[in-house]
């Protein structure tokens, strides 16, 4: 091994930095003592953990990307997905309510708002005192977005008047502030349908606002999901995000960031699901030896743990690809395509591994199969991977490229 003057290991790519280390330690500490334990409950009564919320805002970690000036913590892209793939490890749910709030909500106010939205909304959001959401799809419009129908009037004062309803929306029962994605304008003739799309910070205690109960989810139970409904709700102008009709662009944006931290969440799980496999078969014994030692069992382990590694550097290299300034989309939409699916293969590995105790629910292995399994839907489908990924290599290759230079 390679070693430094001082006798320590050569750092090499992937290595955690000393920021990172500098937050994922506590965080790691707090996660073992009071996030790991409480997950197997959590999820059987599906309670939403405000105080660990709380808890998390202490750490700095509901401000992760937000700039020092505005509240937030500021970490780079590579030390948020460290973040996020550490929550994930311990409770899939809380992950996917940090993630949320961070590069969701707080996502685009900082993308799209005004210096003057960015003092005003950022701060309490960076502090945890109000909790974010983005509400985007509707019942009838989730990958194709653009088919959205909410819309918001513009009356001669400024205010927008804003009638529809969102479906799915992360926080929706709980969170104090919305960033809502409305129509302001009918697609003109020969135009995009994306074309007349707006974006809204809007207050949850808005009169016209109403919540849905919560929906009864497969995995992530104690994430909050509800569907909004919005009746003459009034939002005054000064809450317009970014360039009224011209909001896609910046919710396409807010998307390709979400997704390295969908791909972090899928790897925390898959991690999580390679520890107790991994475990469970050097501890259970089967015709005489522990299971790890029967070649079929330890070959899933070899694959779980290659496919995880990959995954992460893949992600890793979408965050450092969009802390540099350059295009991440694609990059970005490979990680997430990439370490869904192979976080959901990972924990379908561990059942296995654990044989008729991985159907048990104590054994932790089915939970972590069914939070995976939004990894794959949340932030785009595995299917709309594929069209971004493919559209961006189509373009590549139509301007001359090469697989060695891939976007
Ligand atoms: C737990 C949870 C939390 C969520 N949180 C939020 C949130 O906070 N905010 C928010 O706005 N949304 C949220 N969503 C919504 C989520 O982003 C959508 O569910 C997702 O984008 C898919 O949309 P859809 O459900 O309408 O499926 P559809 O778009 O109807 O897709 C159905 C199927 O058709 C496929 N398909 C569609 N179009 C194509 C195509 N062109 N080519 C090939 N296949 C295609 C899809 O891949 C999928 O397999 C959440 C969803 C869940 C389940």
């Amino acid at each position: 091994m390679t070693t430094s003057s001082d006798g320590t290991a050569a750092p090499v790519w992937g290595d955690l930095s000393d920021d990172a280390r500098a937050v994922l330690g506590p965080l790691r500490e707090f996660l073992d003592a009071e996030v790991r334990p409480g997950a197997t409950h959590r999820d059987a009564t599906g309670e939403f953990p405000r105080a660990i919320v709380d808890e998390l805002a202490r750490l700095g970690l509901l401000g992760m990307q937000v700039p020092e000036r505005y509240g937030g913590a500021g970490l780079d892209g590579e030390t948020a997905a460290r973040v996020i793939e550490e929550i994930a490890a311990a409770d899939g749910s809380l992950c996917l309510t940090v993630a949320s709030h961070n590069s969701l909500c707080s996502g685009h106010i900082m993308l799209a708002g005004s210096e003057a939205q960015l003092e005003r909304f950022l701060p309490p959001l960076a502090r945890g005192e109000r909790l974010g959401a983005w509400g985007l799809t509707e019942s009838g419009a989730g990958s194709d977005a653009a088919a959205l129908r909410t819309r918001a009037t513009e009356e001669a004062d400024g205010t927008f008047v804003i009638d529809g309803s969102k479906a799915f929306i992360t926080q929706g029962g709980v969170a104090d502030t919305f960033v809502i994605v409305a129509r302001t304008d009918a697609p003109t003739e020969g135009a995009h349908p994306s074309d007349g799309v707006s974006a809204f910070v809007v207050d949850g205690d808005t009169p016209g606002l109403s919540r849905g109960l919560p929906e009864k989810k497969l995995g992530l139970k104690s994430s909050d999901t509800t569907a909004l409904t919005f009746e003459g709700m009034r939002v005054p102008g000064d809450r317009l995000l970014g360039t009224r009709g011209a909001a896609f662009r910046d919710v396409m944006r807010v998307l390709d960031a979400g997704r390295i931290g969908i791909a972090a969440m899928a790897i925390g799980l898959g991690r999580a699901a390679l520890d107790v496999a991994a475990r469970y078969a050097l501890e259970r014994e089967a015709f005489g030896r522990p299971i790890a030692h029967h070649q079929g069992v330890a070959f899933k382990l070899a694959e779980m743990a290659t496919e995880l590694d990959a995954a992460r550097l893949l992600t890793l290299r979408a965050a450092a690809l969009k802390d540099a300034g350059r295009d991440f989309v694609a990059a970005a939409a490979r990680a997430k395509l990439f370490a869904s699916t192979r976080a959901v293969q990972a924990c379908d590995n561990a059942i296995q591994v654990l044989g008729g105790y991985g159907y048990i629910e104590e054994y932790e292995v089915g939970r972590l199969w069914r939070d995976a399994r939004l990894t794959r839907i949340g932030e785009g489908t595995d299917e709309i991977q594929h069209l971004i990924i493919a559209r961006a290599l189509i373009r590549h290759y139509a301007a001359g490229g090469r697989a060695i230079d891939l976007p």
